[in-house]
């Protein structure tokens, strides 16, 4: 077991670390406060250094790297803005692994080349208005008449709703219940009959459009269909990679949350000494630092094994659950030691705080993550309906 980086993966933390504290921070209270999605120019540069593609093979026009290295910049970016990573999670992250692990050659040499040129972000649609946590409640009807599937339904919560160019749509393909009848299709905008809801307002993730994605009477070519019914367990499979990609941002905005304390701790005075020397401050450090190094770790095995195909439910789930709650807990504590001025908007802190619950929610609470464990542990999946 080695627990260092090779030569080449520290120098592209490096760069990107650099990169980031000089384009990224003197953006990200702007961000926050006047909201907008790395536009364009960000989408060029970000292509251009190749990021949009670390995780995918040469052919398609990727890094040919691993999860690790994705995940490395990924964090480093995320450290200060999550947003700004955000166009490089969804790249590598996103329903594209699903494309990438389960789609025809013709699917893969279609959909995963304009995503690593950031020519195009595709955005997944799972969630509706009644089925969240349970999935598997879903009622979006694709039915095949000819050469085309007819989409009805409504989604929510879309993450890129009405910006992304394409998105990855669960759909109730049969009329079995459960499970049985889902499956997976790509849509893209500008097809007739698909709409999108007003932007969410939401108390964290300023900047994300996110909202409903409308499908009414919506025509898409058969072979836009990436997994057929009955192919849930794969759509699940492959979002071990997406969970990684949120675990991800967790542990990032830890980090940016402990280098922010960290900082102003030996900053700020009072009763004339700097706050950093009240050991009630130093054991908050300790415990943000331990929190945030174990959620790391966890972060970086999980990275590995979903590089080497071998992921498993529980620990992409224990992964993202222990850096969910290490999230708001680190920043929680990060606000507290910033006192009046961890609740301002002056200071990244609280933005960071708001961030990490909306982390916590997408793509699975930490509730459910617990019932994954769970049921990974004794080995049986527990009846919800029952
Ligand atoms: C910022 C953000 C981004 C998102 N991005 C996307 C996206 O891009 N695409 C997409 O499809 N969706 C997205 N979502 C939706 C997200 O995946 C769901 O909100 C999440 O899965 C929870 O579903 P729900 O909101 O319907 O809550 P519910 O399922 O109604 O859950 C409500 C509460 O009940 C608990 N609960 C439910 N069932 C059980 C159970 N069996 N046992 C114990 N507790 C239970 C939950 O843990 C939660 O605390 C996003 C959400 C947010 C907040």
């Amino acid at each position: 077991m080695d627990f260092n980086f090779t030569k080449e993966q520290q120098m592209l933390k490096d760069m990107i670390y650099k990169f980031t504290d000089n384009e990224v921070r003197p953006q990200q209270l702007i961000w926050d406060k006047e909201p907008g999605y790395p536009d364009k120019n960000w989408m060029k540069t970000y292509a251009e250094l190749g990021l949009l593609g670390l995780a995918w093979p040469e052919k398609y026009g990727g890094q040919g790297l691993s999860y690790l290295e994705s995940v490395l910049v990924m964090e480093a970016i995320a450290r200060v803005s999550p947003l700004a990573s955000h166009p490089i999670f969804e790249a590598n992250h996103g329903p594209i692994a699903t494309i990438f692990y389960y789609g025809t050659e013709e699917q893969r040499e279609k959909w995963i080349p304009p995503v690593c040129s950031g020519d195009i972000i595709m955005s997944v649609s799972m969630t509706e208005p009644d089925a969240g946590s349970a999935l598997t409640d879903l009622t979006t009807k694709a039915v095949l008449d000819g050469n085309e599937y007819v989409i009805n339904g409504q989604k929510r919560f879309c993450t890129g709703a009405g910006h992304s160019e394409a998105y990855l749509v669960y759909v109730r393909l049969t009329d079995d219940k459960g499970a049985k009848g889902i499956g997976a299709i790509v849509v893209e905008k500008g097809t007739p009959g698909l709409s999108f809801g007003p932007n969410e307002t939401f108390m964290g993730w300023r900047g994300f459009p996110s909202g409903d994605v409308i499908f009414e009477d919506c025509r898409v070519p058969k072979e836009n269909l990436i997994v057929p019914a009955g192919g849930f367990s794969k759509l699940m499979t492959s979002f071990n990679v997406e969970r990684l990609g949120n675990t991800t941002m967790s542990v990032a905005i830890c980090e940016g949350a402990l280098e922010e304390a960290i900082k102003y701790s030996q900053e700020r005075k009072a009763f004339g000494k700097q706050i950093v020397e009240f050991q009630a401050i130093q054991l908050q450090l300790a415990e943000m630092a331990l929190r945030t190094q174990a959620a790391q770790l966890l972060l970086y095995r999980n990275a590995v094994d979903a590089s080497q195909g071998t992921l498993t439910v529980l620990n992409s789930s224990i992964g993202k659950c222990f850096a969910n709650e290490s999230a708001k807990i680190v920043t929680d504590m990060a606000v507290n030691i910033f006192g009046g001025y961890g609740f301002s908007t002056e200071y990244p802190v609280e933005r960071m705080h708001r961030d990490a619950v909306g982390w916590a929610i997408a793509g699975g609470t930490p509730q459910m993550q617990k019932i994954n464990i769970a049921a990974s542990l004794v080995g049986r999946r527990f009846n919800h309906r029952k």
